[in-house]
This record gives C-alpha cells, structure tokens and sequence, in this order.
C-alpha cells in the first residue's frame, strides 16, 4: 500500500513526528500528580502548565475554570447534565453532537423543556432562529462553534448579544472540539459561559479534552470521586493525555495563523478540483464562513459508504455524512436537519484534512476518487 493518506483529520489520526517525541519524553515521568514525591509533583506541575495552555489558547481569564475530562464527550455531558438538574428551559440545536442531544433527550424523557432549533440550507445556526426561541426561563444555550460534519461556524458572538438581551441569567456553552485549532477560539471574543474542547481533533491523544467554565459559574461534578481537578472531575489525571494536550496546543500557538492558511488553500484546491472534474458536486455550505480543512460534499450517483471503501483500499482516509452505531449506519441527522433527503445525505462524504496534508495529496485524493465515481456511475447507468 502506498503511504497513508489521511484526509480525516476531524478523526483520531496517528500524531506527526514532532509529538511523537513529546509522547516519548512525556513517557518518562507519569507520577500520580496526587502524590507528594518528586514524580507526583512533577506530574502535577506539567498538568497545571497544561492547564495555563489551555487558558491562553481559548481566551480564558486566570481564574476561569479548566476542568480536564476524558473528551468533549464528557464536558458536554457535564454542561448539559448540570443545567437539566437545575432546571428551567435547555436550548440547543440540532446539529448538535450527540453527545449535547444524548443528554438533553435524556433530560425531555425525565420531563425536562428542551428546545431544539433548525440550521439554515447550508448548516447554519442563525441568530434569527434562537432569538425566536429564547425564553425569560432559559437557562442553558449550547450551540457549537463549528459543526463536525459541514464545517460551517455558527454566529455565537451574535447569540450571546440576543440570549443576554432576554434571558440575561442562561448559561451560553459553545462545542468547539472542531473549531480549536482551525478558527480563533476565544471565549472572551465569543462571550460564551463555557467551551468545550478535545485533544484529538487538533492532534492529540484521544481520551482527553477539557471544559472551561468562567469564573464564577459553578457546576456539580459529573464523574464523582477522589478531589482531583477541584473536586469537579473525580479519578487521577490522564497525566500523559494532558500533557500531550498542552504541548500540541504550544505548537498551534507557534504556528499561528500559518497552520490556518495551509488547510485551506489544500481544501479550497481539492474543491475546486472536484468541482472541475466531476459533474453534479454540491459542497454543503460553500459560501459560508466555514473550517479551513473541511468539505462536505454531495456527488450524485454514488453511495457513500461505498466511496468510503474504495478511498480506504486506495489507503485514502474520508467519511461519509453517516454515522455508524453498531454496524447500523444511520443517515446523518445534520444534513437531514439542514432539509436534505436520505437519498443526498447517502450520496455526502466528508473530507476534512490534516494540518499537514499537501497539494500531493489533494491530486491523489481527487484522481482516485474521479476514478472510483466514474466507475460507479457507469455500473449504475448499465443497471
Ligand atoms: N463535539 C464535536 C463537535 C465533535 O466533533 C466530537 C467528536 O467527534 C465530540 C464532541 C466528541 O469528542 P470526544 O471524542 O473528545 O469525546
């Protein structure tokens, strides 16, 4: 096989040479950060460096509140499960992750007031929309920054103006797992509550992500135990997880605007190569403000799924718009919620690209997959 091309970058990928030696070095000092031994403390100082990392790359005060957790899975179930115990009206929208819809359908079965909002044609989350759903008893409104499927940014320093304007007491939380790394992520520009991020989408381990919290909003721990990260996350620290986490956010600092740049000139190349070369292509959300490394893109006469495995075969890593649970791949609930039929979301793959990927890998992605469509169409035509 030829050398992996992972197009995939919005999932876990194997971390470039550069943080595998940080692994490496990370490796050789793991003491419990809870002990009082040299190793313990050594621990315990890379974490709350870390920590500060963490701080300055999301635009957090010194005494806001980062609370690492085992991923954004994690940090948006504390979020969402902590307001549906509190109470009041939970606004979301439905291209939510499932894992900020899992806990709020919980809360609606328990009896809970959840308000789902609609994204626009193009994955958009309007302010429009959620100031028509506000309410005075809101008291918690999440909505991502970015969607994970379409790339499209929501406009959330918008949505904090209107929810302040009539429900000044919500707490406003943005899902930026996709968003970090890709577009400025600050919460003092953005005005939300609360950020939820992951270490493996920019790069990092998987099984790490933290939740931010503004100085002075309080939230009850979620995974109860020992009194670790402020008694808000019970269990010793993934000491190795974090540090990583920290070291590759140093790096996107370092690398600024740079890293930004580079994907989206990759990604606009493969886009309009695509759009040259293969008829009916629709790119989800094209002119709108969107992350510099994803593409979701609709090409009429194929399934998905299969162009997924003829890209794997060929050692080329995409997706398609469906999310596979227990070998049931259902139709993705994001293109369905922007107003799309089943028969378009199964013919959608997603191409999201590494900071490293290159304009070699973009001409192989687009040859093998203007190969794999024209065989495909041509089987479907004969049929
Ligand atoms: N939120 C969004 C927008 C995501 O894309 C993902 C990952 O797919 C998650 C949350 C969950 O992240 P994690 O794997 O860190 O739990």
């Amino acid at each position: 096989m030829g050398p992996i091309l992972d197009c995939d970058a919005n999932a876990t990928y194997a971390p470039d040479q550069q943080i595998q030696g940080v692994i490496l070095s990370c490796l050789e000092a793991l003491g419990n950060p809870s002990s009082m031994h040299r190793a313990g403390q050594r621990s315990r100082a890379a974490i709350e460096e870390a920590r500060a990392t963490v701080r300055k790359v999301v635009g957090a005060g010194e005494h806001d509140t980062v609370v690492f957790t085992s991923g954004a899975t994690e940090a948006n179930n504390m979020v969402v499960q902590a307001l549906a115990k509190q109470g009041g009206s939970l606004l979301a929208s439905q291209i939510e992750h499932p894992c900020v819809l899992g806990p709020l359908a919980q809360c609606e079965r328990k009896g809970g007031k959840v308000v789902l909002v609609a994204p626009d044609r193009d994955g958009v989350v309007s302010v429009d929309v959620v100031r028509a759903a506000i309410t005075s008893d809101t008291s918690l409104v999440s909505i991502m920054l970015a969607n994970n499927e379409v790339g499209t940014i929501n406009p959330i320093t918008e949505i904090v103006a209107a929810v302040k304007a009539v429900a000044p007491q919500a707490i406003i939380h943005a899902d930026a797992a996709q968003a970090l790394g890709k577009i400025p992520c600050s919460m003092a520009d953005l005005g939300v509550d609360a950020l939820t991020v992951s270490a493996h989408k920019v790069g990092g381990l998987s099984g790490v992500g933290a939740l931010i919290l503004r100085r002075g909003i309080e939230l009850p721990a979620l995974i109860l135990g020992g009194p670790q990260e402020g008694k808000l996350r019970g269990g010793t620290e993934n000491v190795l997880g974090i540090r990583v986490f920290g070291e590759v956010l140093s790096l996107l600092v370092r690398e600024g605007d740079a890293r930004r740049e580079r994907m989206a000139r990759v990604r606009d190349l493969f886009e309009s190569s695509i759009l040259g070369e293969l008829s009916e292509v629709y790119i989800h959300g094209f002119d709108r403000a969107r992350l510099p490394n994803t593409s979701s893109v609709y090409i009429a006469g194929v399934r998905a799924d299969d162009l997924v495995v003829a890209m794997d075969l060929e050692g080329i890593l995409i997706s398609s718009g469906a999310a596979c649970s227990s070998g049931k791949p259902e139709p993705s609930h994001v293109l369905l919620a922007m107003g799309y039929d089943e028969d378009h979301v199964r013919a959608t793959i997603r191409v999201s690209f590494r900071a490293d990927s290159d304009e070699s890998d973009v001409k192989r992605l687009v040859a093998s997959l203007v190969k794999a469509v024209s065989r495909m169409r041509a089987v479907s035509q004969a049929a």
